[in-house]
């Protein structure tokens, strides 16, 4: 933040200001060599079915080992990605990578599922992204329908009727798109009703102290209930514990992800809980089938 607005605010610059983007200047010129050097992963969160409590898909999560700090946050470096233009080589990269992960899965046999890859404002809005996931479709032989892409409603309503052609576009190759952090953007309903999403996926700010706070469980309930009669499927995100789940199963939600199932897990983890769901014949195998 600090960085891009230095010039005009140069009479406020304070030494804390000074340090936090040197800090971020460091982390800038790392990442730069990051993709290269191979320290960027994609780690993968479980999403069940609330029906069956079966793993229908999961969420791609960036992960970053720096070399000296360790584990970095997406929450942390993708701002700054952000800012310098670095998520585009990195979301292309995600992308991809993503799509061979899918395919590898395929190829070892294991049961079909969703892949969903969170697409950034700066990359949404990137001249060639339809050609690009076309292109990526086509190189790693996936089945575009097993393919998600989350955009956030704030990027989306930026310039909703851009947005709305966009969106129609990629919807056309086939995939899937879904509004991520529902709730916490400024969603205009008239808008909403427009973008050609598949899904809504409630933000996990209003679910993870549902079962504590009654303002969150009625809007988790009524955002549910906004999603089913524009048609569209619901994600909760921020499952914690079985109450939670309970409640958003009796409220009708479709998708569930949370720690409660599984905290975002590298590759090979995903690959032996679909194994053993392929062995139990699609009974679940994460913590929803000891609660029934
Ligand atoms: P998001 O897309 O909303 O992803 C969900 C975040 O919630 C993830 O954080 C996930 O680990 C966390 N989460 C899931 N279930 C729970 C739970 O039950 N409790 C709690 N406390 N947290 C839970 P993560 O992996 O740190 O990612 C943070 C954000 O960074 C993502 O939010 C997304 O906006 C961004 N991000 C991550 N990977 C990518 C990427 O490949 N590309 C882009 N553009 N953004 C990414
Ligand atoms: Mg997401
Ligand atoms: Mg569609
Ligand atoms: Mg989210």
């Amino acid at each position: 933040r600090a960085i891009r607005s230095e010039t005009a605010s140069y009479y406020f610059f304070s030494s804390e200001m000074n340090a936090e983007a040197q800090v971020r200047l460091g982390i800038e010129g790392d990442l730069r060599r990051a993709v290269e050097r191979k320290e960027l992963q994609l780690y993968y969160q479980p999403q069940i079915s609330v029906a069956t409590g079966a793993i229908i898909g999961v969420e791609a999560l960036l992960r970053w080992l720096h070399p000296e700090q360790g584990m970095i946050s997406p929450a942390r470096f993708i701002p700054i990605a952000e800012d310098s233009g670095l998520i585009l080589p990195i979301g292309d990269w995600v992308l991809s990578e993503a799509l061979r992960q899918s395919r590898a899965w395929q190829d070892a046999g294991l049961p079909t599922i969703t892949m969903a890859v969170n697409i950034s404002a700066v990359q949404f809005r990137q001249e060639g992204l339809v050609a690009r996931v076309t292109e990526l479709l086509s190189a790693h032989a996936v089945d575009p329908t097993t393919v998600e892409l989350e955009l956030t409603e704030s990027m989306l309503m930026q310039d909703a009727r851009v947005a709305i052609e966009l969106l129609t576009d990629l919807s056309d190759l086939g995939i899937q798109l879904a509004i991520d952090d529902f709730g916490t953007g400024y969603s205009s309903l008239s808008y909403l009703k427009q973008f050609p999403v598949d899904k809504l996926k409630v933000d996990q700010s209003f679910v993870r102290h549902l079962t504590t706070d009654k303002n969150d469980a009625v809007i988790a309930r009524a955002t549910i209930n906004l999603g089913h009669s524009l048609g569209l499927e619901v994600v909760a995100e921020g499952v914690e514990d079985v109450e939670t789940f309970a409640y958003l199963k009796a409220e009708g939600c479709d998708v569930a992800q949370g720690y409660y199932f599984g905290k975002p897990m590298p590759a090979d983890q995903v690959g032996a809980l679909l194994a053993a769901q392929r062995e139990s014949a699609g009974a679940p195998v994460l913590p929803v089938a000891a609660h029934g």
